[in-house]
């Protein structure tokens, strides 16, 4: 099968600027609909056997990474910034179908936020400012960070196999705490005992990724002091490592969520994803109840 980037010399080159948050919002969503579609195709063709014709993707010297003038390196200008998981199978610019110029990337396990995370965040805040309309946390599914404070939250005594590594200590502990709203949002709902089904851990690991991003994305807003009406606003989005779909809740046709603003917020976020979870039937005894 071959796979073609093709650019029309004819067409206009240009790099993409943005007026608004919503705006940039809107181009990693097509962006993230464009490599949906890319995968569907590849695994259509792959799946009947078919692999004779190839797939065009439409690109230009600019979009694969080739500067137009000759001796220049080109003006830094990314239009998001986006703060996501080293998870090898979440690669930010594929996600989006983005590329070279287009994003600032930071990527840390469990994509939480730590001191030289937003120190590279506020950098390009600062630096950027005149071409950055966005920020996203964005977190992804079975997500291994997250995973891992969840099983210590389920297991305390495993505490002690982290214990002793405070590398590893610093991105569980920032973890734990959503793990906890988790477990009890979900107690709200379907009460005390459901701890004891056999897909509560995979709830909990489903809700904490969602809410992890969310946390995140609102100890961001509060650092770069941006809000609804600025010019650069905080969202999250979690990336379905099965859909390739990015998404605010599971089943969501919204790709971003905003930055929970209060712990109500936080808490009436929390009670939406528990919904969201319990209706895709992950706690049998609650379905066979
Ligand atoms: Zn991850």
């Amino acid at each position: 099968m071959d796979i073609i980037y093709r650019y029309d010399p004819y067409q206009p080159i240009e790099c993409p600027r943005f007026e608004t948050s919503d705006a940039a919002a809107r181009a990693l969503r097509d962006g993230n609909a464009r490599f949906g579609l890319m995968v569907e195709k590849v695994q259509g063709e792959v799946f009947n056997g078919d692999t004779s014709r190839p797939i065009v993707i439409p690109s230009s010297p600019l979009s694969l990474g080739f500067p137009l003038v000759p001796g220049k390196a080109p003006m830094q200008s990314p239009f998001g910034i986006i703060l996501g998981c080293s998870d090898a199978r979440a690669p930010i610019e594929r996600i989006f179908d983005h590329s070279h110029n287009e994003l600032f990337v930071v990527r840390v396990a469990g994509n939480v936020l730590g001191t030289e995370c937003l120190g590279s965040i506020e950098y390009a805040a600062r630096n950027f400012a005149d071409s950055l309309r966005l920020v996203v946390v964005l977190g992804h599914t079975g997500c291994g960070a997250v995973g891992a404070a969840v099983d210590l939250y389920l297991d305390p005594d495993a505490y002690g196999a982290i214990a002793e590594t405070h590398a590893l200590r610093s991105i569980v502990d920032r973890i734990l705490v959503v793990v906890r709203v988790a477990d009890k949002a979900l107690e709200r709902r379907c009460g005390l005992g459901c701890s004891s089904d056999p897909g509560y851990r995979s709830a909990l690991l489903q809700m904490a990724v969602y809410l992890n991003a969310a946390l995140t994305a609102h100890d961001l807003s509060r650092e770069l002091q941006t809000s609804v009406a600025d010019r650069m606003q905080v969202v999250y989005g979690v990336y379905n490592l099965v859909s390739q779909g990015v998404e605010a809740a599971p089943r969501d046709e919204a790709t971003f969520g905003m930055a929970p603003r209060t712990s109500a917020e936080f808490t009436e976020l929390s009670d939406r994803l528990a919904d969201s979870v319990l209706s895709c039937g992950i706690l049998t005894k609650l379905e066979n109840s």
